[in-house]
């Protein structure tokens, strides 16, 4: 297996940017060098793009969207290209599965479920964009008022490291769907699928310029690229930190923003819920990609009556999981980057030299390489909810258990962050199902579920620092697109 994985990978190392159609080096000819972290050995290179490649990528997309063939072509016609890259990211599944575990570190079942997602993201949006349409509009006697969608013009995407081939999918899809012309930077950390998916969306057909790929450090092609003026809107998906940056950037310009900037999602446990079948969901909601996840269920409530044996089981759970290799496909992989192992890490030393309770704690494999990014998992019992690992997102395999008392106590400690993308509320009684989720602050409520990363159909984005914007499902045509208002006289 991982011979085959590192074979299939191993026919190009040298991956190069996507700009007007064609495969380009950075213009300084300097790469930066991809490591594997589950090894931490090098195994690829990236062009290290700068202001000028960045210059290069705006002005193919704004040339394409000014006066190329694809502003010409109907919905229906854009659908198709996507629909065409869909199935050719399904042909190539193995190949782009392969790659994203390696380059991130996930297990490859989840690089696998990637593939299946971004797939379905490219079938859903081209068969999505010709849908979207205007209203009619009663005005005065005399007048006939309709509405246009039109495209932003030329769009930014500027992607994290944690889904790179789903979260380039949602992006793609939605603006692409409805006329935009793109200009996509990957993170630095996780570029190789972003890139390949840029050689197979010319192999798709798409017109010269309207999908470029630029990879590069975020604080050089990344700010030159949210802050270049001839960028008309600006999608992102990643930290506050840097969503600020890049909000103050497209605001020298006065340019629109889409911000998905992460969370730090409860799940409400009830004392009628069906705990056996919460169980795996619970955990799997912070395990998978190692936690690494925007949506990640990081925050347990559990209602007090049964805190100890919900606690007392998930203990259980958590001191079985592994993390190893991403191909050998254990719990988890390893973390991104040492910096973000070392990030985790701190964050659960901080935690215990506070006295927090270890209610649980799982290993690293022992055939993992001693130079790979891996956190063994940690479960937090009976957390302090004004405790530092109550509120930050740690973006690692690191799970806090609460209790509450009460239905009110319950929603004020969900409520309790700065956060608000993704909750979960576990209850048999159907009032409190709609009651809670009606008054929790977040873009998503599942009931009786979790599901983390997932859901295409499912309009997705966060409230308070979580962002703003929504991405996933119609509503993102609405975000990719602006209203035109047209007003006939013919009195
Ligand atoms: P992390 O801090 O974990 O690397 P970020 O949210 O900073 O996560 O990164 C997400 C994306 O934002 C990456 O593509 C990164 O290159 C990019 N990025 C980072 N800093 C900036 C910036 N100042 N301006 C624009 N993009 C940036």
């Amino acid at each position: 297996m991982v011979q085959n994985l590192s074979r299939i990978i191993a026919q190009d190392k040298n991956f190069l940017n996507i700009i007007n159609g064609r495969r380009v080096a950075a213009l300084s000819q300097e790469t930066i060098t991809v490591l594997c972290p589950s090894d931490g050995l090098a195994f690829a290179t990236i062009p290290a793009g700068s202001a000028g490649d960045v210059d290069r990528a705006v002005s193919a997309a704004r040339e394409a969207f000014d006066h190329g063939p694809w502003s010409r072509m109907t919905a229906v016609e854009r659908g198709r290209l996507l629909t065409r890259l869909g199935r050719l990211i399904e042909q190539h599944g193995d190949e782009l599965a392969a790659l994203e575990s390696r380059d991130t570190g996930k297990p490859i079942r989840q690089g696998r479920a990637d593939v299946a997602a971004a797939m379905r993201y490219y079938e859903f949006y081209g068969g999505a964009g010709d849908k979207i349409h205007g209203d009619t509009i009663p005005f005065l006697d005399g007048y006939t008022a309709l509405t246009l969608r039109e495209p932003h013009g030329v769009v930014a995407g500027i992607i994290p490291w944690n889904y790179p081939m789903q979260i380039m999918a949602r992006v793609v899809g939605a603006a692409l769907a409805m006329g935009n012309t793109l200009v996509v930077k990957p993170a630095e950390d996780a570029s190789l699928s972003t890139i390949r998916i840029g050689e197979l969306a010319v192999d798709a057909g798409f017109p010269d310029g309207v999908l470029n790929v630029i990879t590069g450090y975020g604080r050089e092609a990344g700010a030159a690229l949210s802050s270049h003026p001839g960028i008309d809107y600006v999608t992102f998906t990643g930290s506050p930190t840097t969503g600020t940056a890049i909000q103050q950037a497209a605001a020298t310009n006065n340019r629109g923003v889409t911000m998905e900037l992460g969370g730090k999602s409860p799940q409400i446990v009830f004392a009628d819920t069906d705990i056996e079948r919460a169980l795996p969901v619970l955990v799997n909601a912070i395990i998978q990609n190692g936690g690494q996840t925007c949506s990640a269920g990081s925050r347990i409530l559990i209602e007090r009556p049964i805190y100890d044996e919900v606690a007392t089981a998930l203990g259980e759970r958590f001191n079985k999981l592994v993390a190893g290799p991403h191909d050998a496909d254990l719990d988890l992989g390893a973390m991104i980057n040492p910096a973000q192992k070392r990030r985790v890490e701190n964050y659960v030393r901080a935690a215990a030299e506070a006295g927090i309770d270890v209610a649980g704690r799982g290993s690293i494999d022992s055939n993992a390489p001693a130079a790979g990014f891996y956190v063994a998992p940690v479960l937090f019992g009976a957390v302090d909810p004004s405790a530092i690992i109550a509120q930050e997102e740690v973006f690692g395999p690191v799970l806090s258990l609460f209790a509450f008392n009460d239905e009110q106590d319950a929603i004020r400690l969900a409520n309790s962050t700065e956060y608000g993308l993704v909750a979960g509320v576990w209850t048999k009684d159907g009032a409190r199902q709609h009651r809670v989720a009606k008054r929790i602050r977040a873009g998503q409520v599942f009931v009786n579920a979790y599901g983390a990363g997932g859901g295409i159909e499912l309009p997705f984005g966060g409230f308070k620092k979580s962002g703003h914007g929504r991405e996933k499902g119609f509503e993102a045509l609405y975000d990719m697109s602006a209203t035109k208002t047209i007003i006939f006289r013919h009195d």
